[in-house]
């Protein structure tokens, strides 16, 4: 199968485990007018080469370079969803009334958030809209994660965040991720537990009762010992037998790896064996 088109990031879902397991995460490729299944192409040969034309993922402009995982740079410092508030929730001011676009916000700041703990690369904090579970999860990487705290907003589960990142890493460690399924014994009802009190006094109030824990399995054969991250900005051409997809990421067999949401607007063509 041949497949040519821009590239946008994996749609994903969670499927629901038969008999009370985990989930298993499902994978879609979305190139062109195409959404393909990917995980039933584990074991087989993919090719992905550049075709040396980016686009915007919003407004569709030819750009040199693609800023904030796929957009053009007038896009890129106008759109709401590329300001600063979405990889530093604490920054939000929508609650003030204050963004690049109020609407937007309306739909996307001003709803509830969660803070949560993940196993990914390794123990992390994060924040995420609550319709963004488990599609955030999954994004990530992560083998399990837990509800911390929620919120009316995004700027509040910002805050939060920032307290426990004295306590927590806030940052995916994709290299781990990759190689491995998930750190080893680590209780996140536990650590959940024990890092309540690190909620500031006056958000105690948001700290989410329910311990549930959301399980997650990826399709992977063998994870490598090492990783090499490849990019269309100095390998036009990335692939071999595919052994594994997670996070935004695929894995093939030699250990090199491409992250496929780094790539959105991209123009690409794929080849599936
Ligand atoms: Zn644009």
């Amino acid at each position: 199968m041949e497949v040519t088109g821009i590239l946008v990031k994996m749609e994903t879902e969670l499927k629901a485990p038969e008999n009370g397991g985990d989930g298993i995460a499902r994978y879609f490729l979305r190139i062109g007018d195409e959404r393909l299944g990917l995980n039933k192409y584990l074991d087989h040969e993919i090719q992905l080469l550049y075709r040396n034309e980016i686009r915007c993922i919003h407004c569709g402009r030819l750009t040199k370079k693609s800023y904030g995982q796929g957009y053009c740079y007038p896009c890129f410092i106008s759109l709401p969803e590329t300001d600063a508030c979405i990889i530093r929730p604490e920054l939000c001011q929508a609650h003030l009334g204050i963004s690049r676009d109020m609407a937007w916000s309306e739909e996307h700041c001003l709803q509830d958030h969660y803070v949560y703990l993940a196993l990914s690369g390794g123990l992390k904090v994060g924040v995420t809209r609550r319709s963004q579970v488990p599609t955030r999860w999954i994004d990530q990487g992560a083998r399990q994660a837990i509800i911390l705290a929620k919120t009316p907003n995004r700027h509040l589960a910002g805050e939060i965040e920032v307290a426990l990142k004295a306590h927590l890493s806030d940052k995916t460690n994709w290299r781990l991720m990759l190689t491995r399924e998930a750190p080893e014994e680590i209780d996140l009802i536990a650590v959940k537990h024990n890092i309540r009190d690190k909620i500031p006094e006056d958000m105690q109030g948001y700290y989410f009762d329910d311990d549930r824990l959301t399980n997650i399995r990826y399709p992977v054969k063998r994870y490598p010992e090492k990783v090499k991250s490849l990019n269309f900005d100095k390998n036009p051409a990335v692939g071999g037998k595919l052994t594994g997809i997670k996070g935004q990421y695929l894995i093939f067999f030699d250990g090199s790896v491409f992250n496929i949401r780094r790539h959105s607007g991209y123009l690409t063509e794929i080849t599936i064996k």
